[in-house]
Parts: structure tokens; C-alpha cells; sequence
């Protein structure tokens, strides 16, 4: 009772229930058991001859009036709904996979609120995810994708401008595209045009969960003519996105280890994994060693040798190029354990620039020779090749010039030690100048306590840059805040910021990283450095959940540091306590003590300053404690 009444029609309330029912994409046993509870009572039943499985409906009663919608306008099909749901009948509606998509349940829907007739819908597995499920990936697989773009492209029916594939596609996300099979050149096209890059995993399902199925894998640039082989115009979905590739994925929440340990330079994408690749029974004995003795490696091996060979950090490839390939994309480090000739085949396409590619290093099946093959330095190939050959006892093979001459690598200090933002041509004149026995300079002078720095007559140190420039070295390196345009510098010159800045701060709750984004900026700025040049963010301990600093690190990777109440009070700070701070947390501040700290009581650059929500303090590390802090980081 209590129902209103509608007083222009005076009808009694409608008895009948129409219920829109997701039927699934074909397989009878992907039905909802609610689904087929209705199937089994229901008077009438309307479903979409096209596509749903008739198989679906041999619960149905055997009085049951069964119409196939396929012929039948819309106008058609809700006039029949509506007709049954008077005479008090219970009505199926069956739509293929789940209803809400592209079901064109709105419309009959419409019907029914305007004549009142009670109804309701029961979902049903939509056939973008029996595709998912045929092809065994996720869509959402972190430090990939975190979302699925479920679309279309115009046929009979327009899409909205703003969701053309060109322009959804500019999110690289995982996307599901139902009805447009038909149109797969121009999809992939718009596609590519709109930003996913030509080598995108890509796959075709046909009639998932059918007997028939079928699926088709490739490459955004490949899948439109594979697919053109097969002649399937219908009933199929495309997928796309990286989710589909190789992928590893992110083992857990990005940087939540680096944040417990703190101190460690937090991790920037994937450079510090490793993915190990064998192909021999060997050869994945010799990973499973590595995997036990490397955090954060990965290894994979073909699908035969992964049956006997399981692990949580243990995987299987179908193909070793398309693995490759996520791998360089992902900027992950590759240990190939086969021939250097197999390893060189399938990186060659994946090769950029030293600056791009992770390191490549080689081991033959028994551990004997272990080679460094790409990116050495920036790359770290060369590291991890010692690394490596200490652990298996192996001979390491490294060819970078530099290194067996016993020179140091100038690329690998800058980046230690300096910030980006450096002429990488200006690089290669000092680095050759260097090796040629040039006289080349370095400031400051601590630098000479690194490795291969002391052992060559043509290198110098120098306490002031002024000294360096006017020192007749051909060349030189130089680490320092101040602007170079000052002295008379040539291009064989290299100024480099150090990586030594160490934030204080210390926040109102809720603050966002936008603002803290913006306050830095400023700081900074004003002080002509650049972000990079921030080693660590130093903080109370009472932020550690603080989200707004937590998300503006992890965007910069720039480590954070907490200071419990005891550490901040241990140091003398210049200026006046804070009340708020006394009263609040019982320290005498936070930003100036913070900073000084994570500085390792190194020298106050900047006393705090306070904005609206935010006080920053800047302190610069020694620069030998940054040369140490810098070693103890390599033979991490
Ligand atoms: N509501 C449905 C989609 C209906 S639109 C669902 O949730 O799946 C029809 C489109 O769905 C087809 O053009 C095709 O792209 C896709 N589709 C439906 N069933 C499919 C199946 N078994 N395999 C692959 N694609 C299917």
C-alpha cells in the first residue's frame, strides 16, 4: 500500500515485474543463478536472438511465451512489456553480457517509469571481461594501468566528440572496444593518432566464452591485418593497452618500502628492478640464484621450464621480444642468461640512447662469463655485472673506455651526485678529453676521494672554481650552486648542481601537494635552484600519514625523512621556538631542526620561512658527506 495513485489514468498498481537480465556473453554457465531463477518463472521471454545463447533459455517454463527481439523496433518491445506487466506477468528481458552497456536499456526503461510498471535489473558478466578472462589478464595491473576505458567508435550511433578513440586514447589505459570490429583499421588508427604507441599489445576476441572463440593477439600495428586474415566483421571485442603484454606489474603499493626504510632514495619508476630472462633449465637455476640474492627481481622463463619451476617472483613469457619490450619500456634492468647473440637480436629493436635504456647484462647458461652489454653507466649495467659475477663466481667483461682504464665515470658522478639538467654533449667532450690524458678539472676537491680519481696524473682538484678556470685545463667538471655564466667557461666546462639540498618543512594538516608544490617553487626559485637539487624532505614524525607531502615526494621521488620530537629538540636552531609547535607536538620547531638533520648537521642555507600552511627550511649537505652517502648507494 502507500503507492500514489496516478489520478489521470486511475489504473490499479501494475502486478507484473519486468526484469532486464544480464544474459553474459554466450557460455549458458556465465548467467547469474538470480538471472536464471527468473528465466525458470518468468511468462515472457524477450531476449536478443544475435547474441544471447538460446541454451540460456532451456530453464524457461515450457508455457513460456519466448520472442527474439532481433526483428522487433524498440517501440515494438516495450509495447510488449508493457502489455505483459498489466496482465500481471512476469517478463525477461535478456540482453547480452550486462545490460547497462551499450544494452539500450535506457530507453525501455523510460517506457516503463512513464506507465508505472515495476521493474528491475540483474547484471550480468559483461563480454569485455570473458575476453579478459580468455586472454588470462588483468586490465588494472599497478604501475600499468588503474583503469578501463570501456568505449566505441561512431557507426549508426554517434559518439560525443570528447570521447573520440583519438582522444580517450591519449590515457594509454586499458580500453575495452565493443561494436567496431567492423571498423578496426580506422579504429587503430585513431588509436595511434591519439597516443598509444604503435607496439601496444592489442587483441581481438571473437564470440568469447562461445565454443567457437576466438582470439587474436598482436600489436596495435599488426592486429587489423590479422584480423582481416581471419574475416571476423562481428561479435568480437577489442582490447588494448600495456596490461596485455608481459607485464610484472608493481608487487606492491609503489614506493611503500622505500617510505618505511625512509632514507633510501625513493624509487622512480622501475629502475631498481630487475627482470631475469632464461631459457634453459641452467639458466633458470642460475636466475632462481639471483632472485635470492637481488631485491625486487623478476624472473621469467619460458612455459615449459615455468611448470616445474614456481615462485612468487617466478614467471612464464610466451614471447622472449614482446617481453623485451615491456621490459625497455618499463625501463626495467635485463639479465639475459643465454647467448650474447640471442640478447643482442631481441634488445636491437628496443635500443635508444644510453640515456633511455636500462642495463643489459648477459650471462651464458653456466655463470662462467658474465658481460656487461648496454647502458654500462647511466644504465648501471656495469654494477650490476660485478654484482653479479661476485655472486655467481664468474669473469665480468665490461668495455666501457673508462672503466678499463680505470678512469671514473664522469656520467655516473653527475648523476650521484649532481641534478638533471646538464648538456649531455658537453659530457662526452670531458669524458674524451679525459680518457685521451687530457688535463681535466674537477671542484670541489673532495671529489678526489672517489675511485680512479687519484691514480691519473692528468686529473686535478681545486678548492674554488675561479682556480679550476684559470688552471689551463682543457676541460672539467664542476658541482656548485653558483651560476656558471660568471666565469669564463668554454663548453668543455660542465657545471652541475649538487644533489645536497635537504628540505625542513613543516605543514598544517590537509595541505595540498599542490601547495606545497607551489611554496617549494617559490623557495627555491629565489634561490636559483632547482628541484633536482633536492636530496631528501625531512619532516616530524607525526606526518608520516600527512597524504598532501606524502603524494608531492613520491611525484618528485624525492625521499622523506620523520623526526620524533626527541631528534628534533637534539639540535640548536637559529631562530625563535615556535609556540605552536611547543604546544602541539613539544618541540622547539620543525622545518629549521628537520633540515639540519637530514643534513647531517650540515650548513643552514635558508632559516624557515612560513606561509599560509607551510614553513620550509633549507640546509646543504657537506659535500663529503655526499660523496659517502653516494658510495654507500652504489654497492647497495
Ligand atoms: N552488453 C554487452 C554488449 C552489447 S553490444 C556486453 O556487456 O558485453 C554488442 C557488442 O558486444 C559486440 O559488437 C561485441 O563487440 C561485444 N560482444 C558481445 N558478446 C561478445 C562475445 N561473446 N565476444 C566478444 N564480443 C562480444
Amino acid at each position: 500500500m502507500g503507492k500514489k495513485r496516478n489520478a489521470r489514468s486511475k489504473k490499479l498498481p501494475v502486478r507484473g515485474m519486468v526484469y532486464f537480465i544480464g544474459a553474459g556473453p554466450g557460455d549458458p554457465e556465465l548467467i547469474t543463478i538470480r538471472g536464471n531463477k527468473i528465466i525458470k518463472t518468468a511468462d515472457l521471454i524477450i531476449y536478443a536472438g544475435s547474441l544471447v545463447n538460446p541454451l540460456i533459455l532451456a530453464d524457461a517454463r515450457a508455457d513460456a511465451r519466448i520472442m527474439d527481439s532481433s526483428s522487433l523496433t524498440l517501440h515494438e518491445i516495450a509495447g510488449a512489456l508493457v502489455k505483459a506487466a498489466r496482465q500481471g506477468k512476469t517478463v525477461a528481458r535478456v540482453h547480452t553480457g550486462d545490460p547497462s552497456v551499450y544494452g539500450a536499456i535506457a530507453e525501455q526503461i523510460a517506457v516503463l517509469k512513464k506507465e508505472k510498471i515495476p521493474h528491475e535489473v540483474i547484471p550480468g558478466v559483461s563480454s569485455a571481461f570473458a575476453a579478459a578472462a580468455s586472454l588470462k589478464k588483468e586490465f588494472t595491473v599497478p604501475g600499468v594501468s588503474q583503469t578501463l576505458i570501456m568505449s566505441r567508435r561512431a557507426g549508426r550511433t554517434s559518439v560525443p566528440e570528447r570521447e573520440s578513440l583519438a582522444s580517450l586514447a591519449a590515457h594509454r589505459s586499458s580500453m575495452a572496444i565493443f561494436l567496431s570490429v567492423n571498423m578496426l583499421e580506422e579504429a587503430v588508427r585513431e588509436l595511434i593518432d591519439g597516443g598509444y604507441p604503435q607496439d601496444t599489445p592489442a587483441a581481438v576476441v571473437y564470440r568469447a566464452s562461445w565454443p567457437d572463440e576466438t582470439v587474436i593477439r598482436g600489436k596495435l600495428s599488426t592486429i587489423a591485418a590479422k584480423v582481416g586474415k581471419e574475416k571476423i566483421r562481428r561479435q568480437a571485442i577489442i582490447l588494448v593497452g600495456d596490461v596485455l603484454g608481459e607485464t610484472i606489474g608493481e608487487p606492491s603499493r609503489l614506493y611503500a618500502s622505500e617510505f618505511k626504510h625512509g632514507f633510501r632514495p625513493a624509487i622512480k619508476g622501475n629502475k631498481n628492478r630487475t627482470a631475469v630472462i632464461a631459457v634453459t633449465r641452467d639458466g633458470a637455476a642460475i636466475g632462481r640464484t639471483i632472485l635470492n640474492s637481488i631485491r625486487d627481481a623478476y624472473l621469467f622463463l619460458p612455459e615449459a621450464l615455468h611448470k616445474e619451476c614456481k615462485g612468487s617472483r617466478i614467471s612464464y613469457y610466451d614471447s622472449l621480444a614482446e617481453t623485451m619490450e615491456m621490459l625497455f619500456q618499463t625501463r626495467t634492468r635485463v639479465v639475459c642468461i643465454m647467448a650474447a647473440g640471442i640478447a643482442v637480436r631481441m634488445i636491437a629493436p628496443c635500443v635508444k640512447s644510453k640515456w633511455e635504456d636500462p642495463a643489459v647484462v648477459v650471462i651464458d647458461d653456466r655463470g662462467k662469463h658474465v658481460i656487461s652489454l648496454l647502458s654500462g653507466h647511466w644504465g648501471g649495467a656495469n654494477e650490476l655485472a660485478q654484482k653479479l659475477a661476485k655472486l655467481l663466481n664468474g669473469t665480468c667483461v665490461i668495455t666501457t673506455a673508462s672503466d678499463v682504464r680505470g678512469f671514473p665515470a664522469l656520467d655516473l658522478l653527475i648523476k650521484r651526485l649532481g641534478s638533471d639538467g646538464f648538456s649531455k654533449k658537453t659530457l662526452r667532450k670531458i669524458q674524451t678529453n679525459m680518457i685521451g690524458g687530457r688535463p681535466t678539472g674537477f671542484y670541489p676537491a673532495q671529489l678526489r676521494a672517489l675511485p680512479g680519481m687519484e691514480e691519473h696524473d692528468n686529473l686535478s682538484f681545486y678548492n674554488s672554481v675561479d682556480e679550476l678556470c684559470a688552471s689551463g685545463c682543457s676541460a672539467g667538471v664542476v658541482f656548485s650552486h653558483e651560476t656558471p655564466s660568471r666565469y669564463a667557461v668554454n663548453e668543455r666546462f660542465l657545471f652541475a648542481h649538487p644533489k645536497d639540498i635537504v628540505v625542513g618543512i613543516g605543514c598544517n594538516r590537509g595541505v595540498s601537494a599542490r601547495e606545497i608544490s607551489e611554496s617549494l617553487g617559490t623557495v627555491l626559485n629565489n634561490r636559483g635552484l632547482p628541484l633536482s637539487a633536492i636530496r631528501l624532505m625531512c619532516t616530524s614524525a607525526v606526518k608520516k600519514d600527512e597524504k598532501g607531502l606524502i603524494t608531492f615526494a613520491q611525484e618528485q621521488g624525492i625521499p622523506l625523512r620523520f623526526f620524533s620530537p626527541a631528534e628534533l629538540n637534539s639540535v640548536p636552531v637559529p631562530s625563535k621556538e615556535s609556540p605552536v609547535a611547543r604546544r602541539v607536538l613539544g618541540v622547539q620547531g620543525v622545518a629549521e631542526p628537520a633540515a639540519i638533520l637530514g643534513s647531517q648537521r650540515g650548513e643552514l642555507i635558508l632559516n624557515k620561512v612560513k606561509t599560509k600552511n607551510i614553513t620550509l627550511a633549507l640546509a646543504r649537505m657537506a659535500f663529503a658527506v655526499l660523496i659517502r652517502e653516494s658510495r654507500e648507494d652504489a654497492r647497495e
